[in-house]
């Protein structure tokens, strides 16, 4: 899965935005060539025309990962083809001194309008994400957590899914600030979310809960999976070598995780507490562990469909 700092979502934004002002100034000058006559521009006539405008140049240059984690772009890739497809059926009968139908144009039409809500779109899921990212590490804040939670909880009780929720503390992380700086303890909440994103699905979410504590949410995972996950991901925290100096120097950390059944016979809070308490519980039993909740819901609770 992609991962985006606030920075690089704000780099995307401002992309989209100047790729909307280099088509708009393209579709201008379609206009000039279709109502005012001026000669076109010897790309537009090109099968590969959708490549050669500068918002086709900007849209080939972005990572392939971005396409296949992002829907939406790869849908804007297509819209943006037909367009050109479009215009150019346009440019060649006026090249040929050809009447336009009104099917041809709302034809172009149709689709320009459609590539223009794809970049809407685009835009809109990522500044959506910024607003809803925190700055440092680039998990999801608690603005939406509640919200989030309410939603899958909801399709718990409708028999789609089983979900579970873990709670993540970095142990000792005082010390950690107190050791090697607060710029160094930084760099270790950083690295661990990027460690903890790389086993995530896309369909995963990690918030920041509080200072260096995450709440993971994993939708069609049932307590013993999730607490495989946990596993994982607590041996891979412990395995980070972090560095946080230019001198080379690494630091290494460890967490303490709590697993909860996000079941449909309790309360959103009640499964967050839970998973809390789970925590608490791997604290106070030496840290640097996972530790599943004590009383989980009975089996099928989190599938049973509601009468
Ligand atoms: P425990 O194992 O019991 O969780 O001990 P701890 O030291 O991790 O817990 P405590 O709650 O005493 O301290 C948490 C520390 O995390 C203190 C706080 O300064 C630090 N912290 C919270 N947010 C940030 C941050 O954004 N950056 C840095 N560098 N430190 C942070
Ligand atoms: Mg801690
Ligand atoms: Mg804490």
């Amino acid at each position: 899965m992609t991962f985006f700092t606030n920075q690089q979502l704000q780099s995307v934004i401002s992309q989209l935005d100047q790729a909307l002002y280099n088509h708009e100034q393209w579709y201008k000058n379609l206009l000039r060539v279709l109502i005012a006559h001026v000669p076109p521009e010897a790309p537009d006539l090109m099968p590969d025309a959708h490549r050669r405008c500068r918002f086709g140049q900007w849209y080939e240059s972005l990572p392939a990962a971005f396409l296949q984690d992002y829907p939406t772009f790869a849908s804007l890739g297509q819209a943006h083809e037909k367009m050109h497809s479009g215009a150019r059926t346009l440019l060649q009968r006026t090249l040929d001194d050809l009447p336009i139908s009104s099917s041809d144009l709302d034809q172009f039409n149709n689709v320009l309008d459609r590539m223009r809500l794809e970049v809407q779109a685009l835009r809109h899921e990522f500044a959506d994400m910024a607003q809803n990212r925190d700055p440092l590490t680039g998990a999801r804040n608690r603005a939406s957590l509640l919200s989030d939670l309410r939603e899958q909880h909801g399709l718990v009780q409708r028999g789609v899914h089983s979900c579970t929720l873990a709670m993540l503390d970095l142990d000792h992380f005082k010390r950690i600030n107190d050791e090697y700086g607060h710029t160094a303890g930084d760099a270790a909440l950083i690295s661990t979310v990027q460690c903890l994103q790389a086993l995530l699905r896309p369909y995963d979410r990690i918030y920041r809960y509080g200072g260096e504590e995450f709440l993971l949410c994993m939708p069609g995972t049932t307590l013993d999976e999730a607490c495989g996950v946990a596993e994982r991901m607590h041996t891979a925290i412990s395995a980070q070598s972090i560095q946080f100096d230019n001198a080379g120097r690494f630091l290494q950390v460890t967490a303490s995780f709590g697993v909860a059944a996000l079941a449909q016979s309790r309360s959103v809070e009640d499964s967050i507490d839970r998973a809390d308490k789970a925590m608490y519980e791997a604290k106070t039993t030496g840290r640097n562990r996972v530790v599943a909740e004590a009383q989980p819901p009975a089996a099928g609770d989190a599938l049973e469909r509601p009468s």
